[in-house]
């Protein structure tokens, strides 16, 4: 039976993400090992995985995902001004300006913001996600497919594909920082 990209697979691919309206690619794994993810355990922004299911290795798709299928609308909420003197021990040693990432340490975890604005008093931080509120357009092959492991599943991931089904089982832990 011919493998396709279903749930509980294992799909390797190469891609190109472009935005539509510019054409400017802002990712691809062409300079880098291909992409591996689990399918259909939500490794992958929704569209990403609606529009590859039933592809078998070699295929190439070309979509493009609206905001909705891939990283969401904008959140105007998702906004807040933080006091410029919390950035004072940052600024020591890096530049605060207008497009530059940071994380904040949340108490529900870290959370990658953007500076959007900037003056004396404040720091205007933008907690959407770069990509947030825009179309997407991928360009995909599927380079292996393979099924995954029950410990994949029950992990919820992909494991590397350097040998880790080979390694004896003790290895294979996930809290193993060289497992995931
Ligand atoms: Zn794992």
């Amino acid at each position: 039976m011919t493998e396709t990209v279903s749930k509980d697979m294992i799909a390797s691919v190469h891609y190109t993400g472009t935005l539509p309206d510019s054409g400017e690619v802002f990712d691809s794994s062409m300079e880098r090992e291909p992409l591996t993810f689990l399918v259909g355990h939500g490794q992958m922004i929704p569209g990403f995985e609606e529009e590859m299911m039933g592809a078998t290795v070699g295929e190439k798709r070309e979509f493009t995902l609206t905001p909705e299928k891939a990283y969401g609308p904008r959140d105007d909420e998702a906004m807040m001004e933080i006091p410029r003197n919390q950035f004072a021990q940052l600024e020591e040693s890096a530049k605060l300006e207008v497009g530059t990432q940071l994380v904040a340490q949340m108490p529900h975890g870290p959370a990658p913001f953007t500076i959007i604005k900037l003056d004396e008093e404040n720091v205007t931080a933008d907690f959407n996600h770069a990509l947030s509120g825009k179309s997407l357009t991928f360009n995909v092959e599927v380079i292996e497919l393979r099924s995954a492991s029950p410990e994949e599943i029950s992990h919820g991931h992909a494991h590397g594909p350097e040998g880790h089904q080979e390694q004896p089982v003790a290895e294979k832990k996930c809290d193993d920082d060289t497992c995931c």
